[in-house]
């Protein structure tokens, strides 16, 4: 007899799900993936448009764990590159070196500033040291350790900017993650001394790319697991119905017909009910509260609701020339340029264009609802084209093509006291015998790639310990759909 019971079902088909349902497949479970967006990836897909391809923002993939490392370069076995970072900020109309080299900064900053730079950073040190204070605010944390006048120069705007609410008002724990290890002292040091940043992630000056987009890993993951599973594209998590704290099936509707049956002997049609006996979520963790059916305590729903994301809109811009900057990531921190960050493709990889163009992409963060995000796509292409022309990029009539793509809920909005509802929310979940909760969005943390494969990984590994220690599942004869 077919038994619906013996699958395990992910939730989300970013790099956490795939990574999971990989793992899981390979140990010979019956894996189903279900993914709300036409195509897998996630925050890390890779769009392709007429031959121009670009990332959610350029994402470059860099670990510290070898096995994370490992898994990704046998998985993407003879397409990866090894890229050479540089960096730059552009503030006062003027670029700085990302990292920061102290004679380019004293340069662009004047004399005075950067003196004034260093007598605050060293005040600061002994204001703590005499004084040790907690670190609650992204601004306490940045003024402990670049000191007050770099935190105005640079890090409020950039944050604010990024974030869309005051830097006293978004958590430290955020940004002592971010830029672990960091501080203006080991930021010089490193100007001067060279060293590769290999101890602090932020500051590495090498990374490895797939040629054809970062998307590349996602795809590579679901050719393995379609060997012998299944990933449902176009098909979104509708309700997760429950009992005795155990997940019973999920409700799941499908964008684009035709709609065959999703299990052997069921009917057809958008919507479907599927069974299963483990289920991993990588969807946001909020989504997933409220999915549950029968629905959770009201103090549950208001803890998520406490919960928010930050949005993305990424707007792309083809354009008739070979290339246009030589850099990775331009930092834009001031607010009057709408767009917080540039990077160009073809700088990653030659093949993220056709022969002699190239394409620019620029990252507005958002709310959904908000201007940006109600903005029309033209609109966005005429507000992007007008600033890369003023920054001295491009000049009109060399854009080809433009391509718009709304991002929501691409940050968890680590606002101060966010943890408490989070807490809430593990606590609550926790309880649930058969659900995993796992990745950036899934779990409402700052996670890279490598940190989003290795929650999916995790997961999945626990769950085959859990299932080969218990003899019941060992001697069963499985057979699956
Ligand atoms: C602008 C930007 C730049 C970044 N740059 C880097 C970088 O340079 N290096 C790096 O290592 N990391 C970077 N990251 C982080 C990286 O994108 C994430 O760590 C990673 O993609 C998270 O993967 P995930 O699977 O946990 O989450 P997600 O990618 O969010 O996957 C969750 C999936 O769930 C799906 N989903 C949601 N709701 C439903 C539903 N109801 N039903 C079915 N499916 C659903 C979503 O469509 C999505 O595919 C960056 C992130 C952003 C936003």
């Amino acid at each position: 007899m077919t038994d619906l019971k013996k699958q395990a079902i992910v939730l989300g088909g970013g790099l956490t799900g795939l990574s999971a349902g990989y793992i899981l497949s390979k140990a010979g479970l019956r894996v189903r993936v279900f993914e709300s967006d036409a195509t897998v990836g996630g925050l890390s897909k890779t769009i392709e448009k007429d031959g121009f391809r670009f990332d959610l923002g350029g994402h470059r993939f860099f670990t510290r764990d070898k096995k994370i490392d490992n898994f990704v370069k046998d998985l993407m076995d003879g397409e990866l590159l090894s890229v050479h970072r540089t960096s730059k900020i552009y503030m006062r109309n003027k670029y700085f070196d990302y990292p920061l080299r102290p004679v380019n900064a004293m340069f662009g900053l004047g004399i005075p500033t950067t003196m004034k730079i260093i007598a605050d950073y060293g005040t600061e040190k002994v204001r703590r040291f005499i004084r040790e204070k907690e670190n609650i605010s992204l601004e306490d944390w940045v003024v402990s350790n670049f000191g007050r006048t770099m935190f105005n120069i640079y890090f409020k705007e950039y944050s604010e900017k990024v974030w869309g609410i005051e830097c006293s008002s978004i958590c430290a724990e955020w940004v002592a993650q971010r830029i672990k290890g960091l501080s203006l002292s080991k930021a010089i040091k490193n100007a001067f001394f060279r060293f590769s940043g290999k101890d602090i992630p932020t500051l590495a000056d090498r990374f490895v790319y797939p040629q054809l987009g970062i998307g590349r890993i996602s795809e590579r993951l679901r050719e393995e697991i379609e060997r012998n599973n299944d990933v449902y594209t176009g098909t979104s998590v509708e309700r997760i119905n429950h009992s005795n704290f155990r997940i019973d099936s999920i409700e799941v509707k499908r964008q684009i017909p035709p709609y065959p049956p999703l299990v052997k002997g069921g009917i057809g049609g958008d919507l479907s009910v599927i069974s299963g006996e483990e289920f991993i979520s990588s969807m946001p963790l909020t989504s997933l509260v409220r999915m549950l059916s029968p629905a959770p305590p009201h103090d549950v729903l208001d803890a998520a609701s406490k919960l928010r994301f930050r949005d993305l809109v990424i707007v792309a811009i083809m354009v008739d020339r070979k290339r246009v900057t030589d850099q990775t990531w331009i930092y834009i921190p001031e607010k009057k340029i709408p767009f917080g960050r540039i990077h160009e493709p073809t700088n990653w990889s030659e093949k993220m264009a056709p022969d002699g163009k190239t394409i620019m992409v620029m990252e507005f963060f958002s709310f959904k609802g908000d201007k940006i995000w109600n903005q029309t796509d033209a609109g966005l292409v005429e507000i992007t084209v007008e600033n890369l022309e003023k920054l001295g990029f491009i000049m009109k009539n060399e854009v080809i093509d433009s391509e718009v793509v709304r991002a929501p809920r691409a940050y968890p909005l680590f606002e101060v006291g966010y943890k408490k509802h989070c807490d809430e929310l593990y606590d609550y979940l926790s309880r649930f015998r058969n659900l995993h909760i796992a990745g950036r969005s899934g779990m409402f943390r700052y996670y890279n790639m490598d940190h989003a494969i290795e929650s999916g990984i995790d997961t999945a590994e626990k769950i085959i310990e859990n299932r080969t220690q218990n003899t019941e599942f060992r001697s069963q004869n499985e057979v699956f759909v």
